[in-house]
């Protein structure tokens, strides 16, 4: 009977759509009325019926140079033609070791050794991994306790869904790794609402993690992990002081801090790293996306050099940390890594958003107000428009939204109900306007 439906169901669409599976979508909605991207140039996407649709969101959170840059192109055809795989684990290639140095150069003081992963989600595995491994090397192996933090997203592999904070993921896969806690989440808009940059209150959230360490005692706990700014779960901006005292709290306890920067790296927040703009150094540092402008999926983690000494110093002789992936620093990958650090420093990418995020402050901003628009949050050139949910259906809203702009021309994301902006950090004024605007339509329309 199961089979029958699903073969009705599956005629109603068009045959050529069938066989892929999309992730993190309702298929049989998309399928209905697909929305087919087939070109890229800049700030613009081109779609099947031949419209410029302006990319708010940077791909998904990516293309931080805009997107089709020349040199990423010749970068990654020239590597491909030159050098197509390298194995490597015992073997390597030149680029490799260019691109992690090139990467320790613009990475928080410290943090001066690059392991290469394929994504984010394998970025934030492998520095789970690290972190336990690390503890173990120097005789503490009972140190194994991962902390998260709630409304954390921490990609997709049964680390990063333990250690995140998505109710979707309990949902449906159930139970996850054992040994994680989580901290409070800090979203607190009955005082920190409509605040523009860092929220004023909420320091003390990073509090928790002391009634944690007293629950279970710090010589079990390996890491702590958040993102600087949460991304896929709404652009939670960390409140003044709140990442200080987390950096205080592991200090003084002996545990790893991790920073998930996939989302905030590579110049979102003004600096090459969000770590750099809030002023504190974790001890390990997750990256994706824009390492290579979202052309060739590569990860990254970076690590201290006391992290990395640790390893070296293990009684291991032939491996040292036992992890690493068939594709890590692809050749293909590093190319376009490298391509994409020269696009950034020409165009002075990583700092872009300091100049731009005024402007886009006081634009997004200026949605307050709109129907539904229950608090706006931004930093560098991300930010975040949350609206009220419909009374028993989270998230339709949002959607709602989401496909009246794309209907307008204009690419935004929607987390539940709350709209995110991560445009390409080459926008101009006039694109900023025009997001705005078509935004402050969709959110009049929706109502
Ligand atoms: N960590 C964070 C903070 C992310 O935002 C994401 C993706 N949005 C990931 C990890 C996972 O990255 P990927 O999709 O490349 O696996």
């Amino acid at each position: 009977m199961h089979s029958n439906k699903a073969a009705k169901m599956s005629t109603q669409l068009d045959a050529k759509l069938d066989a892929y599976w999309m992730p993190f979508t309702a298929n049989r909605q998309f399928k209905q009325a697909p929305r087919m991207l087939t070109g890229a140039d800049g700030m613009y996407f081109t779609d099947d019926k031949g419209r410029r649709v302006l990319d708010g969101i940077a791909g998904l959170w990516c293309v931080n140079a805009g997107h089709n840059r020349p040199r990423i192109v010749e970068a990654i055809q020239k590597q491909a033609a030159e050098l197509d795989f390298a194995p490597p684990f015992q073997m390597a290639h030149p680029k490799a070791f260019e691109l992690a140095e090139r990467l320790v150069e613009l990475t928080p003081a410290g943090l001066n050794k690059a392991f290469f992963t394929n994504s984010g989600s394998e970025a934030v595995e492998t520095a789970l991994k690290m972190a336990i491994a690390y503890h173990r090397v120097r005789g503490e192996g009972a140190r194994t306790r991962l902390i998260g933090r709630e409304r954390g997203y921490h990609g997709v592999n049964f680390g990063g869904i333990s250690v995140g904070g998505m109710v979707g993921n309990r949902k449906m896969f159930g139970s996850m790794l054992a040994g994680v806690d989580h901290i409070k989440h800090t979203h607190d808009p009955a005082r920190n609402a409509f605040s523009v940059g860092q929220p004023a209150h909420g320091a003390e959230f990073a509090n928790d993690l002391e009634n944690l360490i007293a629950l279970h005692d710090a010589s079990t706990i390996a890491a702590v992990i958040v993102e600087p700014i949460a991304g896929s779960t709404g652009v939670l901006i960390p409140p003044q002081g709140y990442l200080q005292r987390l950096r205080e709290i592991c200090d003084k306890h002996g545990i790893l801090l991790i920073f998930d920067e996939v989302i905030t790296g590579f110049g979102r927040t003004g600096n090459p790293f969000a770590a750099q703009t809030f002023g504190v150094t974790p001890d390990l540092m997750t990256v994706a996306k824009g390492l290579t402008n979202g052309c060739v999926p590569m990860g990254a983690v970076f690590a201290k050099q006391f992290i990395h000494d640790a390893f070296m110093q293990g009684p291991e002789h032939l491996i040292e940390f036992f992890h690493g992936y068939t594709y890590s620093a692809h050749p293909l990958a590093c190319a376009a890594a490298l391509g994409t650090l020269d696009t950034y420093a020409e165009d002075g990418l990583l700092t872009r958003a300091t100049e731009m995020q005024g402007y886009f402050a006081e634009a997004l901003h200026s949605l307050k107000g709109e129907p539904n628009v229950i608090d706006i949050r931004n930093l560098g050139l991300v930010g975040g428009c949350e609206l009220a949910p419909l009374p028993g259906e989270p998230g339709k809203r949002g959607f709602s939204v989401f496909l009246d702009c794309w209907e307008k021309g204009v690419l935004v994301r929607t987390t539940g109900d709350t709209v995110a902006l991560s445009p390409p950090l080459i926008i101009e004024r006039s694109h900023i306007d025009h997001i705005i605007d078509t935004l402050r339509s969709a959110l009049k329309r929706v109502a």
